[in-house]
């Protein structure tokens, strides 16, 4: 078993930066999830751990040792890429047990662990066939089988689910969390699929253009989004995000007493323990941040402030109903709220909400990060 760090990677193709300066920490026996939309750099972090390509700046250490210059075959570890080839000619167990039989494993031992691994994966009843006889669904398993087989100090994964079915994807996720406990290996888990991340990992590394913007528990990303960009990623429907402006009752700078923000022609009171460390906004534009499931349609606490919207529009998701409304004054932001599933309103009406301001965000619309509520 090992840890994985980088310490300040970067890597450059001609002029792309893939990577800019991405210090890590993973620690042994961790599983930790790259997160971010395409182009983020997961895939070249990976196969910068992987040694598949060396870093433009910057250091690569498994464990205790700097293996910039190790080759890749030498680092001991096991990839799973979202392609996979399995050997059409040889049966699964075949498959299994090629990684094994090239590194002269003793027969017994290669017999065991493809037993186990098949066991765990669900194989067993497919060890003798070949893979075109296999689904979409067990063959990715073969894959991941091949992958896991084995024994690394640590195993890396590039979106392994990304061509199952939804249904298929949600078991082959939890199937590896379960094989996470049993092997208790370094993971690195590379996925663009919020859902998946915060299911799987037991740490994010929130990535975006080569750079890493929060790495943290997923409900510490979900808590406390460092900025706007962690604040709209992680769940759907996402952080409601709007702009607003921050004042005193009166309108002046005054230093005390409450503090207000003016959404549209809403006007919303700042809870009294955040009003210290919003008060430095005071008189300024920032962006306010409330999450759907803290927009609630009964007034179940007398906390919760009421406002009246227009509705736009009603999913309908069977388990809950996501109200996407408009706020009076405010064009062209949607302020969706989730709500029971029985809820319904015309298309075109005003309603009243109640918002949950205990848990409201606060971000700076200059450099997008969240004014901290601590101080
Ligand atoms: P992700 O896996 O998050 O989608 P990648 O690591 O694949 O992101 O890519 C990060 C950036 O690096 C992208 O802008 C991509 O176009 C660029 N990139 C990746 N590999 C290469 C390469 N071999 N040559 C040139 N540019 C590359």
């Amino acid at each position: 078993m090992a840890s994985i760090a980088l310490q300040d990677v970067s890597k450059n193709y001609g002029k792309v930066a893939a990577l800019a300066d991405v210090t890590l920490q993973v620690d042994d026996g961790e599983l930790m999830v790259l997160l971010g939309p395409s182009g983020a750099g997961k895939s070249t972090l990976l196969r910068l751990i992987a040694g598949l390509e060396s870093p433009s700046a910057g250091e690569v250490f498994i464990g205790d040792q700097m293996v910039n210059d190790v080759a890749p075959k030498d680092r001991n570890l096991a990839i799973v890429f979202q392609s996979y080839a399995l050997y059409p000619h040889l049966s699964v167990g075949e498959n299994l047990a090629f990684g094994l039989r090239m590194h002269k494993a003793p027969r017994a031992e290669i017999e065991q662990r493809v037993r186990r691994i098949a066991g765990m994966l669900d194989l067993d009843q497919h060890l003798g066939r070949r893979p075109s006889a296999l689904t979409g669904g067990e063959q990715q398993r073969v894959a991941l089988g091949r992958a896991l087989v084995r024994d690394p100090v640590a195993y890396l994964f590039d979106e392994p689910l990304a061509n199952l079915d939804a249904q298929l994807r949600n078991e082959m996720r939890l199937e590896l969390v379960k094989l996470h406990r049993s092997l208790g290996r370094t993971m690195v888990y590379a996925t663009h699929d919020q859902v998946a991340a915060m299911t799987l990992g037991e740490r994010i590394c929130m990535m975006r253009k080569g750079r890493v913007e929060q790495v943290g528990m997923p409900l510490e990303l979900y808590r406390n989004p460092v900025n706007v960009f962690v604040a709209g990623a992680l769940a759907h429907p996402a952080m409601n995000l709007v702009p607003c402006h921050v004042m005193t009752a009166d309108g002046t700078k005054r230093e005390d007493g409450a503090l207000f923000i003016e959404t549209g022609h809403v006007r919303l009171r700042v809870p009294t323990p955040y009003t210290p460390a919003y008060r430095t906004y005071n008189a300024q534009e920032a962006i306010f941040g409330l999450r759907p499931e803290d927009v609630h349609a009964e007034p179940s606490d007398p906390g919760w402030q009421a406002i009246d919207v227009e509705v736009v529009a009603l999913e309908t998701r069977g388990a809950e109903t996501v109200l996407i409304a408009a706020i009076p004054g405010l064009a062209g932001f949607d302020f969706a709220a989730r709500l029971g599933r029985h809820y319904r309103a015309p298309i075109g009406s005003m309603q009243r909400l109640y918002l949950d301001l205990a848990e409201m965000h606060l971000f700076d619309p200059r450099t997008t990060m969240a004014v901290p509520r601590d101080i």
